[in-house]
């Protein structure tokens, strides 16, 4: 069956369906709700046209972020508003519990180690910061997993369970604390400490740093409060920004 994908992206047709070879029928995806591209032609009528010259010019001439924010998924997490981040400025990876796991080059698919190796080696960005936070829904099923009190985050089918392996030796750090609260808030904590290092278990990013080309930054956010804590080495703790 025929089926031609068209795009007026440059006011002309493009067929990318139809008999080309390699093409994946798709049946399934549909227009944007209304409140999607409602918001969509706000930004482009208001804010893209107070930034349309910087954009093009970030269009011509390329990105050169100064920082790498490796950030949890959460919805809550508004990064680039709190750091009032403009377009070309971080470059941003997202993922469950902000993890970054330890180097392992084994020909494996690596979303989150693609993310570090083009910020590094590509766009040579000088700052990697993780950002953990309150109330991360990952720390929170890791710390369950490692009591036993999650199995279904033991299954080897669920993704989520084996992301959160990675925080395995954070719970191991924890789990003499006996207020529960205090022992998951401390996890979160651990996990961005966990993911500094494991950065470092990185070639090119062990010997950045030791060139002193690279800084690595581990903070931790409350949500409610807007509050930021940042890992201090010298005291082996999180103090206020
Ligand atoms: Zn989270």
């Amino acid at each position: 069956m025929y089926r031609a994908i068209t795009s007026r992206i440059f006011n002309e047709p493009v067929v990318i369906g139809g008999e080309n070879e390699g093409y994946i029928a798709m049946d399934h995806a549909k227009s944007l709700p209304d409140f999607l591209a409602d918001r969509y032609r706000a930004w482009k009528d208001t804010k893209y046209e107070e930034k349309a010259d910087h954009l093009r010019t970030l269009a011509r001439d390329g990105q050169t972020p100064s920082t790498l924010l490796i950030a949890c998924s959460d919805s809550r997490i508004h990064a680039f508003a709190m750091f009032g981040v403009e377009p070309g400025e971080f470059f941003l990876h997202r993922n469950i519990a902000n993890l970054v796991p330890a180097y392992e080059a084994d020909g494996g698919v690596h979303g989150t180690s693609a993310v570090i190796e083009y910020a590094v080696t590509a766009l040579n960005v000088p700052h990697i910061v993780v950002l953990g936070h309150s109330g991360c829904g990952g720390v929170r099923g890791c710390h369950d997993m490692c009591r036993g009190d999650a199995p279904a985050l033991e299954e080897k089918t669920s993704f989520v369970g084996r992301w959160m392996d990675a925080l395995r030796p954070g719970y191991e750090r924890v789990k003499h604390i006996e207020d529960e609260a205090t022992r998951v808030s401390t996890l979160e904590r651990e996990g961005v400490i966990q993911s500094l290092g494991n950065l470092m278990t990185f070639p090119f990013v062990a010997s950045r740093v030791n060139a002193g080309e690279v800084s690595l930054h581990g903070l931790w956010t409350d949500i409610g409060e807007g509050t930021l804590e940042q890992y201090d080495p010298s005291q082996g703790a999180f103090v206020p920004v």
